[in-house]
């Protein structure tokens, strides 16, 4: 028998743990699971659990739905919000079909062929994403309102309310998870937050953006909240962001700083960001995945409308962090913390590497605030804005072979099968901005 499995086994007992939960991902990155007594757990562990996958958002195959899920070992964490005494503890697991393949349908399976093929170049992909979230209210019957909890502003120390115990309570739990946390902070609009945590490879980084999502809803409604991740809950104020810093490593070095070349920013680097730039309104489709995200991707409010890079601005899509040597890195300011972590660093690794083989150079960085920029300006300089929607997005993702290849037909089927629901049940809805414009005017 696997030793491996062994030692688990025997950590699992010394836990005192009683159920397991087995954690995968639709494509839409919302977390399923199914819980087994720890009885199970060696013939999880050894043999996988078979689960019906017919219903599952993004894996429907009326013809083989009996799907297995095999648990990672390396993704074993206590739940810490469960009670002591009945301990409850997660794997996240790797879809297999009937036929014992990797199933097209998991968007981890999907992120691990995508980082195998950086692999062969000798390269570790490296992500660090900063992830937002506001924090509201519930009514009396238990649903969540937009109503603030607190009206602190950026890195403002609010006054010892809910919202700041909330944030505590979020950062000792996700540190009990193996997270290495770097900060916390009020963010810049009313009642929103950000944690920071320490990057690293992408696999390991995107389950963290799962497990961060669903810890802060869980001990936000233990603490009678809502926390939201939708890219904009309120008009006309900042939205919510999850910029994600990107960096290759070859042997354990950071291949991005190069001491000798300009501004120390590597050719492997300019190249990771000519690709990103290249394929930056398909990548929009996995970053901004629902109809909201595109309300935030308006000037004004932090967040990118144009492709474009700098060494500084806050207004390009991508900005270079001062930071040199081995934290040199790339900052994509696009996406939002609605997106599915897989698919995204998917893409943006297939962008990357397509840009590094091509040897595609980015245009001359734009350094300056590019909101301040006339439209004739814009235009000038060769400027190309980001999709305006969500269906424009699905559009450019469906022309973009390149990022299509690296999520295969069996995502791009269904993520073009939800963008166009999507939209049509958006159209076919009266919104209260129509009522209002329009009820006495005519
Ligand atoms: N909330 C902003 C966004 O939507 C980012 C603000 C910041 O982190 N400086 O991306
Ligand atoms: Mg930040
Ligand atoms: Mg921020
Ligand atoms: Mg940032």
């Amino acid at each position: 028998s696997d030793p491996n499995v062994n030692k688990m086994l025997e950590r699992i007992k010394a836990d005192n743990v009683k159920f397991i939960r087995l954690q995968f991902n639709d494509i839409l990155g919302i977390p399923k699971n199914v819980a087994i007594p720890v009885k199970q757990v060696e013939k999880a562990l050894t043999e996988g659990i078979w689960i019906d996958g017919s219903s599952i958002e993004g894996f429907a195959r009326i013809d083989e739905s009996d799907m297995i899920l095999k648990p990672d070992l390396d993704t074993y964490q206590i739940l810490p919000w469960r009670p002591v005494d009945k301990k409850a503890a997660r794997f996240i697991c790797d879809v297999y079909t009937y036929g014992n393949k990797p199933f097209e349908g998991d968007p981890r399976s999907v992120l691990k062929k995508n980082l195998a093929e950086a692999a062969k170049l000798g390269y570790t992909y490296n992500c660090g994403p900063e992830l937002e979230f506001f924090v509201f209210k519930r009514d009396e019957n238990g649903q969540p309102t937009t109503e603030f909890v607190d009206h602190g502003g950026y890195f403002d120390l609010a006054p010892s309310d809910a919202a700041e115990d909330l944030r505590r309570e979020i950062v000792l739990a996700l540190t009990d998870m193996g997270f290495e946390i770097e900060a916390s902070h009020h963010e810049v609009a009313d009642s929103q937050h950000e944690i920071d945590f320490k990057y690293g490879d992408a696999l390991s980084v995107a389950d963290k953006v799962i497990t961060f999502k669903f810890a802060a809803k869980t001990l936000a409604l233990m603490n009678g909240l809502h926390a939201t991740f939708m890219a904009k809950p309120i008009s006309r104020i900042a939205g919510t962001g999850m910029h994600t810093h990107g960096s290759l490593s070859k042997d354990g070095k950071n291949v991005f700083f190069d001491p000798s070349a300009e501004n120390q920013i590597s050719d492997v680097m300019l190249y990771y960001i000519g690709g990103l730039m290249k394929h930056a309104k398909a990548i929009a489709r996995l970053g901004n995945p629902t109809i909201n995200s595109y309300k935030r991707l308006v000037p004004g409010y932090e967040a990118p409308v144009y492709i474009t890079w700098s060494a500084a601005n806050r207004s390009a899509m991508i900005r270079v962090p001062a930071a040199r040597g081995n934290s040199t890195r790339a900052e994509l300011r696009s996406p939002d913390p609605t997106c599915n972590p897989y698919l995204l660093f998917s893409a943006m690794i297939a962008a990357g590497l397509d840009g590094i083989n091509n040897k595609i150079l980015p245009p001359p960085a734009t350094d300056v605030n590019i909101y301040h920029l006339s439209p004739e300006e814009i235009k000038s300089r060769g400027i190309e804005m980001l999709p305006g929607s969500l269906i424009e997005a699905n559009n450019e993702l469906l022309k973009d072979k390149v990022i299509c290849d690296a999520l295969g037909p069996h995502i791009i089927e269904n993520l073009t099968k939800i963008a166009i629901a999507e939209e049509e049940s958006f159209r076919l809805t009266v919104h209260p901005w129509e009522v209002e414009r329009y009820i006495n005017n005519y």
